[in-house]
């Protein structure tokens, strides 16, 4: 009997799992993809240090379409219709579904005026080369004002992400100390609210405070981001921070096919899914990662780890309510937590906060070379190479 197909639409983090976790239950997998590479993101946070390059955080699709027998297509998604089941691409132009579909294209940035003035390490994979370029020419110049910050969206708080920004900018500071140059830059971090990171627990926030300060970083909190000028931001009472590169993180929104297609979305324009990542009102249809809404307690956050759990449970689900298959179905709200290690350039903090345990563990040096062998980890596991353990 032909395998049942299944459609992958995204070829991140949460697309590749599904891919790989619905080959091994029994189905013939279709990924599609508008690059031709896995962007790790987690990792690139040293890629305007030098202290990695584009392509050791980049995993061919190609490579791992092979060594776990899925197909890849290379093609922009440009329309979803869940009424005709039907998908319109750039190149292929408009095709009807199979029966299964992993909706896994990722989230858009909320667009704040005058965004072009600043660079993301979360936006598009280029925009890390193109922060190692700023981050040279300042360094070529002798002296600069720099600012890094992140934005929030009330809509829904688990897009938001600071955990990077915090990285980057230790990184930065540790990366001008080694040349020797950190008091020829002003440095200053910004954030629209007065606690940035407090999800991350009492401990965390206190640590990284005693950090900045340790540091020398100017803060700026608690006011909303009005706009951003060519040479600065400008807050909610016109104040400015005036600045020679801006790297701005906004939080997350809907992906545009997905806003503009007839799914549920909440009103950040995230796919409305239940427990079981199953799309509401589209039989046979999931969505995973940060495409998806999630839903739980308020501290609840769009992480790599919780993208390829809910990839591994909508392939066990599937193979249940597809290939009837015997099983208890698995829901992914009840094992939301926070997990991060989080890289400060000579060292890490690992967080762990599931709302009754929260911990906040400083790791110097130790936890930087915990972070690479993840990364290492990662692209071996993801290449069959060496065994995976669930749930990292
Ligand atoms: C800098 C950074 C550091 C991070 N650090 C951590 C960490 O330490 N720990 C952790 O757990 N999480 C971390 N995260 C979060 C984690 O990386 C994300 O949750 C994860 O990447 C989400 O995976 P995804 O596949 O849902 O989305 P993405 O990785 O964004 O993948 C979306 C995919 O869809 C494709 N796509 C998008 N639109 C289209 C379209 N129209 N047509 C065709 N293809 C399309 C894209 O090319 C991409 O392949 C970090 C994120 C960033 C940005």
């Amino acid at each position: 009997m032909p395998l049942k197909k299944v459609l992958v639409l995204g070829g991140g983090i949460a697309g590749v799992a599904s891919a790989i976790a619905f080959r091994k239950k029994g189905f013939s997998v279709e990924l599609v993809s508008d690059r031709d590479y896995l962007f790790i993101y987690p990792i690139s946070i040293w890629i305007p240090f030098g202290k990695t390059s584009f392509s050791d955080v980049s995993l061919s699709l190609e490579a791992l379409s092979r060594r776990h027998g899925f197909t890849v297509f290379i093609d922009r998604v440009l329309a979803i219709d869940a009424a005709s089941r039907t998908v319109t691409y750039e190149k292929r132009g408009v095709t009807v579904t199979p029966e299964i579909v992993v909706i896994a294209l990722g989230a858009s940035k909320k667009q704040h005026k005058g965004i072009e003035h600043t660079v993301s390490i979360c936006g598009k994979p280029e925009e890390s080369l193109v922060i190692k370029e700023r981050i040279e020419v300042l360094v070529a110049r002798g002296k600069g004002r720099i600012a890094f910050g992140f934005g929030g969206n009330p809509e829904d708080p688990s897009s938001v992400r600071g955990g990077p920004a915090f990285e980057l900018l230790f990184n930065l500071h540790h990366y001008l100390k080694h040349l020797g140059k950190r008091e020829d830059y002003e440095i200053t971090f910004f954030a629209p609210m007065k606690e940035p990171g407090a999800r991350m627990g009492k401990k965390a926030l206190s640590d990284l405070a005693a950090l900045l300060e340790q540091s020398g970083i100017e803060t700026r909190f608690g006011k909303k981001i009005t706009r951003f000028e060519n040479d600065g931001v400008v807050f909610e009472d016109e104040s400015r921070l005036p600045s020679d590169f801006m790297m701005f993180i906004p939080a997350g929104s809907g992906n545009e096919a997905v806003v503009s297609s007839d799914l549920q979305v909440n009103s950040a324009g995230f796919i409305v899914i239940d427990d079981y990542c199953r799309i509401d009102g589209v039989p046979g249809w999931y969505a995973v990662g940060d495409a998806a809404a999630l839903e739980g307690p308020s501290w609840k956050a769009k992480q790599g780890h919780i993208a390829e759990l809910m990839a591994d449970n909508a392939a066990f689900n599937a193979s249940l309510e597809h290939l009837d298959r015997q099983g208890e179905m698995k829901g992914y709200r009840e094992h939301l937590h926070i997990l991060c290690v989080m890289d400060m350039g000579n060292g890490a903090g690992f967080v762990y906060t599931d709302g009754e345990r929260e911990h906040y563990l400083s790791l110097p040096l130790i936890g930087h070379w915990l972070k690479k062998g993840w990364g290492s980890y990662y692209k071996l596991s993801k290449m069959g190479k060496i065994p995976r353990f669930p749930g990292l």
